[in-house]
């Protein structure tokens, strides 16, 4: 604006001089513009204050659904941006990068968005694979221009702080030395990492990058190491609540039916992410002026879910059976562990989790550096107890404990090479290979006729708990508890 006026004004002077008009009065009224413009400049701060909620028109945390413990995780890390005198004064080396992962459409780029907004930072958004280039060289020198344009926006924004977020940060920063055309790919990363290194110098702005991604096992270490992406925020697909939350914020600007159940819809769509859940609502508006109504009603929501599903190709929709058994399966585990540490399970759930259908999520334990027998045991007995509950309840086990058995195979063999099993101290190495097997299933054995009891007279118990984890999809540990101690009353 002042450019453009400055410039008008210039242009102005030309033709008057041009046409030698008396030019007193003019330059009188100019001075006096400026003066006053000097005053207005002086009222705005020079760099916008951090640490605010978003101005208008910014993206807040408040547009994202669910996604509480995310939005927890990243508000403590914004704390590095919003308070940065206090961080200098403790000696605190500054955060540079926050890693968001999670499966597609669960809300990273909203979640950096927001961050922005809630920061008072200026937000630079860019794609892993706008990086990389057949030609060596060319996508470091991206780099480079990625983050100096970032410090000239901030510059130009007068903004403090800024958040160059970095979509499918995979692509950029996969592990060095796997790619055919390697040479590029590798010098592009070994760049992104040396600007890293290079911020939180003395500069005034903080720079925070934010990558984003759904295979953090293709990162390079060196992206992950201390000092680089320092907080990983795992960005999971919403469960019940977090879904009705966020198809009430998508149909918010949507006429709806007032009786329209939000929360029997949010149940219909287990499985989908924030992407899905707008598309659905989306939809739902679609059909329901192709019919020629003027609101959205339940049936056009029910056939947007189907829509969504069958459209969006999601893998599939989750089977009933199936979600009862997991329900089953993670009763079992919870019961198991609350019967041998009470206070244990903090949460029971069935939202799907990385590859797990469903878990339990246990109070962190205390690091132990050893182990005694009695406390890997009790760690085979929790990694039964799905399976026995599958077996108890349902009559069948399914492929669903796979992993739990090779977890307890691993502390069975862990148990024989520190010489706690029944053969004594033996080289595990040199051991003939059925005896191995013998032991271990005995070890595993002895565990699972333990769980087997503890369990059968638990059925009905794990049949209700089972029942409450399937209608809310989560139960605390504490509404666990209380249900047990109800259960043990009855008995
Ligand atoms: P990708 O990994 O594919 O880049 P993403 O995790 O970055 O996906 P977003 O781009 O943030 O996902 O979300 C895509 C769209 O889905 C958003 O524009 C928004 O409409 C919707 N969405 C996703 N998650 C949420 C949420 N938690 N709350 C509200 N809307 C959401």
């Amino acid at each position: 604006m002042l450019e453009l006026l400055a410039g008008l004004g210039a242009a102005a002077l030309i033709i008057l001089l041009y046409y030698q008009s008396n030019l007193f009065p003019l330059v009188i009224l100019a001075a006096l513009f400026l003066v006053l413009l000097r005053f207005a400049g002086a009222k705005t701060p020079r760099f916008s204050p951090v640490g605010q909620s978003a101005p208008a028109g910014e993206f807040s945390f408040n547009q994202i659904g669910g996604q509480e413990v995310a939005k927890k995780e990243l508000l403590e890390a914004l704390d590095f941006v919003t308070k940065p005198q206090q961080i200098r004064h403790m000696g605190i080396r500054p955060l540079k990068g926050v890693m968001l992962v999670g499966p597609p459409g669960t809300g990273k780029t909203l979640l950096a968005r927001a961050a922005a907004g809630y920061t008072g930072s200026s937000f630079i958004s860019v794609a892993g694979s706008e990086f990389i280039e057949m030609y060596a060289g060319v996508g470091a020198q991206r780099v480079r221009q990625l983050f100096s344009s970032c410090r000239r926006k901030a510059m130009k924004e007068r903004r403090n702080s800024a958040i160059l977020f970095i979509d499918e940060i995979d692509i950029l920063g996969g592990k060095r030395g796997r790619h055919s055309s390697h040479l590029e790919y590798d010098q592009t990363l070994n760049q992104l990492l040396v600007e890293m290194d290079g911020l939180g110098g003395k500069e005034d702005l903080h720079i925070l990058v934010i990558g984003a991604t759904n295979r953090p096992e293709a990162l390079d270490p060196a992206l992950l190491r201390p000092g680089r992406f320092d907080r990983v925020v795992q960005v999971d697909l919403p469960d019940l609540e977090g879904r009705e939350q966020i198809l009430k914020l998508h149909l918010h600007n949507k006429p709806v039916c007032k009786e329209v159940p939000l929360q029997k819809i949010a149940r219909e769509t287990f499985g989908f992410s924030g992407a899905h859940l707008e598309s659905l609502a989306n939809e739902a508006a679609i059909l329901a002026l192709r019919g020629g109504k003027k609101k959205i009603e339940e049936k056009h929501l029910m056939e947007a879910v189907d829509k969504v599903i069958l459209g969006e190709k999601l893998e599939r929709k989750p089977d009933p059976e199936e979600l009862w058994r997991v329900a089953v399966h993670e009763c079992g585990h919870a019961l198991v562990s609350e019967a041998l540490k009470p206070g244990s399970v903090s949460q029971v759930t069935i939202t799907p989790r990385g590859k797990a259908l469903g878990y339990v999520r246990h109070h962190p334990e205390r690091d132990y550096y050893i182990y005694t027998l009695e406390h890997l045991e009790k760690k085979i007995a929790v990694l039964l107890g799905g399976a026995v509950s599958e077996n108890l309840v349902l009559g069948s086990r399914s492929t669903g404990s796979l992993s739990d058995f090779n977890e307890a195979v691993k502390i069975a063999k862990k148990i024989i090479a520190a010489g706690l099993s029944s053969l004594g101290v033996v080289s595990i190495d040199d051991l003939p290979g059925a005896r191995l097997h013998r032991t271990i299933q005995q070890l595993v054995g002895h565990r699972e006729k333990w769980v087997t009891e503890l369990l059968s007279t638990k059925i009905e118990l794990i049949e209700e708990i089972a029942r409450l984890v399937l209608e809310k999809e989560k139960i605390s540990g504490e509404k666990l508890r209380r249900y047990l101690s109800a259960g043990d009353r009855a008995c």
